[in-house]
């Protein structure tokens, strides 16, 4: 495992790190609404400004706009946003899933059609793929796609669809063959969200959020060169797009969550329990305690997936254990934040007294879904066992 970055890769994270220092706090100051990290137009404006200075694609090949440099560089490019707290896009999606999935699979003349919209932020994409009845057996979905020779007529409902509201395009795993076996029935197709037949219905979070959808699709005409890859054979991209997800995607999380573990010694340095300093309780020490060697392993973790990608192709199914090892550790320091924070977590309590608790309420309200997205916990756990350790499926 190559652990930590070569002197070249240090070079290009102090250049990031001036670019992040001198625009960063610039868009903070000119942002013309209430900060907010987690409002999608903040979001999305940020992503806009760093995609139109050259900073996205970083990993992709030249002839489709990106520079080719290894992925240490996306990562430390990461890295470094994370580092000054800059929030995380919109089209993460788009990003992150979509187009390496396009890079190693798509014909030229889709990546020349998508890839250019992904590059300069132009077009959101998001991911349909859950149903209300299928969701991690994912294989189980019956969104239909019928051929009439002309092209595709769509039909059906998926859920929990992330950023659909403000999507351009949506990836879409739908079943073309009724017939074939589950996994070998099912074509991967690159849907226009403003096609006739396409309803978007947002579904409000426990944060007071609305930032996924159920999708619906009524005779949606989808063109047949729409399609990725062979018709039918949309599983295997479905589960290599699953790979990047819970691959290199995740790798920028262990530096957020360090900052987040600084801002918690922070926040517990700052508080008093019954007369005394939150951080002498015995407890709490053993839980800071247990975070650091979470944020510790998060970094190890990233580094492992980190030198898979530099061997080349697509990740395999070891992100599994990055995707759950940081899902999990997230919520146990939002789960410590809250007990720092006691009856000052709680709506309207104490209000104006000490320090400001909705930042941290709001991240652990939201964390509750990371278990979940990108696949749960028990599901990670079932991909370790059998692909990693070649456990059997029983
Ligand atoms: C914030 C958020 C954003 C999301 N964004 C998207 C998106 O953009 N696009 C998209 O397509 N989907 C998205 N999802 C959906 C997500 O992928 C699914 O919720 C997830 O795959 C679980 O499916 P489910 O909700 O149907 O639960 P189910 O699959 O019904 O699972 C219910 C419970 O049973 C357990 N379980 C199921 N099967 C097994 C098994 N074989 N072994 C052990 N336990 C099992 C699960 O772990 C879970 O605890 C999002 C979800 C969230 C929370």
């Amino acid at each position: 495992m190559q652990v930590g970055y070569s002197p070249e890769d240090e070079d290009f994270r102090s250049e990031m790190r001036a670019w992040f220092e001198e625009h960063y706090p610039r868009f903070r100051q000119d942002w013309p609404y209430p900060f907010d990290l987690n409002d999608l137009r903040l979001r999305r404006a940020w992503e806009d400004h760093v995609s139109r200075s050259g900073w996205a694609g970083l990993d992709w090949p030249v002839p489709y706009g990106g520079k080719d440099w290894p992925i240490t560089r996306l990562a430390i490019f990461h890295e470094e946003q994370a580092r000054i707290g800059a929030p995380l896009g919109v089209n993460i999606i788009g990003h992150g899933i979509l187009a390496p999935t396009l890079i190693h699979f798509a014909s030229e003349q889709q990546k020349r059609r998508y890839l250019p919209g992904i590059l300069s932020n132009r077009e959101i994409w998001c991911q349909g793929y859950s149903e209300p009845s299928a969701g991690s057996d994912l294989a189980s979905l019956t969104t239909r796609a019928d051929n009439t020779g002309d092209h595709y007529l769509l039909n059906g409902r998926k859920i929990w669809t992330s950023f659909a509201h403000i999507a351009d395009y949506c990836f879409v795993l739908a079943r073309t063959d009724p017939a074939a076996a589950r996994h070998r029935g099912i074509s991967f197709l690159l849907v226009d969200m403003k096609s006739s037949g396409v309803r978007v219905e947002p579904i409000r979070q426990i944060t007071g959020e609305a930032d996924f959808n159920e999708l619906v699709f009524e005779n949606v005409r989808v063109p047949l060169d729409a399609r990725l890859g062979e018709e039918n054979g949309g599983w295997r991209l479905a589960m290599s797009a699953a790979n990047f997800e819970r691959g290199t995607y995740f790798i920028p999380r262990q530096v957020r969550f360090a900052r987040e573990l600084d801002s918690l010694r922070e926040l517990a340095a700052g508080i008093s329990d019954k007369g005394h300093p939150a951080l002498a309780n015995p407890h709490l020490r053993r839980s800071l305690a247990r975070l650091s060697v979470d944020s510790h392993l998060l970094k190890l973790k990233s580094w492992r997936a980190l030198t898979q990608a530099l061997r080349g192709g697509p990740p395999g199914p070891e992100g599994a254990a990055t995707k759950l090892q940081w899902s999990e550790s997230h919520q146990r320091l939002l789960n410590t934040a809250i007990d720092v924070l006691g009856e000052r977590a709680l709506p309207g309590s104490r209000e104006g007294v000490g320090p400001d608790a909705s930042p941290w309420v709001r991240d652990y309200l939201w964390s509750r879904a990371e278990t979940i997205l990108a696949g749960t916990s028990e599901v990670q756990r079932n991909i370790i066992a059998e692909q990693v350790l070649g456990m059997p499926k029983n």
